[in-house]
């Protein structure tokens, strides 16, 4: 990009309609890559466009007997996106919505999101469609032998290692590395797949790891940017969607942190209390009834109510697509903190940036689960087991590392924005939307993609 005149954001726009946007998840991946690529130059021609295209798709069909004797037939997806820096790495998510696109969108997402944290593994994600909320342990488990039996030598401990994602978990992931270790016998293939349970490889502080991350993420924007006067978590009022392991470690980890959780929610809506929701309790509530809705003390609102109500922090811990052009404008918190993958759209992004309320992204956010992933992974080559402690400094110096990058990057790209505002408006064009955090993480990661694939040098 010539320097002197840098591509604002408004350059590359998805259509959009009044109220609605262009959601397909291959052209929000697009979208946002052009965007960070605008800023990058001194690559060869077509490099960098290289870097769009997943490496490989598997897309497999298999039978499943379920508990009542029928046979039902299962779809699923592993997409390796990108290899250079290390073997493919992300996680496994079952659930309805499970497609080719929305996978392969995912498996990019992990390849930035690696590059960004600087960990030695490439980007990848799987998934299959089903409904796990009708399922027996006895059928996920037969769906998941099958599944990884489908995959074959596919994935690997130095190929490509899955991990839990939505609605996977640590039993999941055992059964992940039963069946890949029976076809495999006679090795150590602990290092296959992470987020095990403990006394099967996993690591301490796994579990936790995404929401201790987006805390440290958090912390470390504050320290630097800060809200206002406030350079820290103690006293903000913090409003998280979801509840799941994500949404309630963070809710605990940010209560510990001396912020009030004003509102938090499920699948089934939400609980708000000024005073704030005491998260044992909910946790425990949520445990017993199957949702956090009811709790005593808490006033019953929707998840549209919670993601408008007023606060410091609004953390979407939950699905993708959740703050879209829709709902962006009555947004009221100071600071949008992405926990879950994609849940603000690129038109709520431009919105939200306008308006002055930053949008911290989810390849920095969310890169904890990954990051002690590789922890785990190395731990299980070197047949170790960390301290929590050793985990848990160990992530908080990698997020601290990533957020200090991605914040260095955003203040040079708005210098640069700015004086080019100085010479368009002086030229009577209009400015538009102000570079964004997303924008500056992405450029950051592709950036570190483009170099490596140049140092390898492009085979033959
Ligand atoms: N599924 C998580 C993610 O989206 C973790 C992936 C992993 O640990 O490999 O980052």
């Amino acid at each position: 990009m010539d320097k002197s005149a840098p591509k604002p954001e408004h350059i590359q726009q998805l259509s959009i309609g009044d109220n609605e946007e262009d959601l397909d998840p291959a052209h929000l991946a697009r979208f946002q890559f052009e965007r960070a690529i605008a800023w990058l130059e001194g690559f060869k021609d077509g490099l960098i466009q290289s870097l769009v295209a997943p490496k490989r798709t598997i897309e497999v069909y298999f039978p499943v007997e379920m508990e009542d004797g029928s046979v039902q037939t299962f779809h699923g997806f592993r997409v390796l996106h990108n290899r250079v820096m290390g073997p493919g790495k992300g996680g496994v998510r079952y659930h309805p919505e499970v497609d080719k696109e929305e996978i392969t969108a995912l498996a990019t997402l992990m390849t930035w999101k690696c590059a960004l944290l600087d960990i030695p593994f490439g980007g990848a994600k799987g998934g299959v469609n089903c409904d796990p909320k009708k399922l027996t342990q006895t059928e996920l488990r037969r769906i998941t032998r099958r599944f990884i039996t489908e995959l074959g030598d596919n994935i690997g401990p130095n190929t490509d290692i899955p991990a839990p994602d939505m609605y996977t978990d640590a039993q999941t992931m055992s059964w992940i590395f039963d069946t890949y270790d029976i076809l495999h016998p006679g090795r150590n293939n602990l290092p296959v797949v992470t987020g095990k349970p403990l006394d099967l490889g996993g690591s301490l502080g796994r579990p936790e790891a995404t929401g201790r991350g987006c805390l440290y993420a958090t912390m470390r924007y504050l320290e630097k940017e800060g809200i206002g006067s406030s350079r820290t978590l103690e006293g903000s009022r913090v409003v998280i969607q979801g509840f799941g392991n994500v949404g309630m470690t963070a809710a605990k980890l940010f209560q510990q942190a001396g912020a009030t959780i004003i509102a938090v929610s499920d699948s089934r809506g939400g609980i708000q209390q000024a005073d704030g929701i005491d998260i044992e309790a909910a946790a425990r509530f949520k445990e017993q009834e199957g949702s956090v809705v009811g709790l005593p003390d808490t006033l019953t609102i929707t998840n549209t109510e919670l993601l408008e109500l007023d606060c410091d922090i609004l953390i979407p811990a939950a699905l993708g697509k959740q703050i879209h052009c829709g709902n962006a404008q009555r947004i009221k918190a100071r600071l949008v903190v992405e926990a879950a993958n994609g849940p603000v759209t690129p038109a709520a992004d431009d919105i939200l940036t306008d308006r002055g309320i930053p949008v911290l992204p989810d390849i920095l956010v969310n890169a904890g689960g990954v990051t002690v992933s590789y922890f785990e992974w190395v731990q299980n080559f070197s047949n170790e087991r960390w301290a929590l402690d050793d985990v848990n400094t160990r992530l908080r110096s990698k997020m601290f590392d990533a957020t200090d990058l991605v914040l260095t990057r955003w203040h040079a790209m708005r210098d640069e924005e700015e004086k080019a505002f100085a010479a368009e408006t002086s030229a009577g064009e209009i400015y538009n939307v102000p570079v964004s955090l997303r924008t500056a993480a992405l450029a950051v990661a592709i950036a570190r993609i483009a170099n490596v694939t140049l140092e390898r040098g492009i085979w033959p």
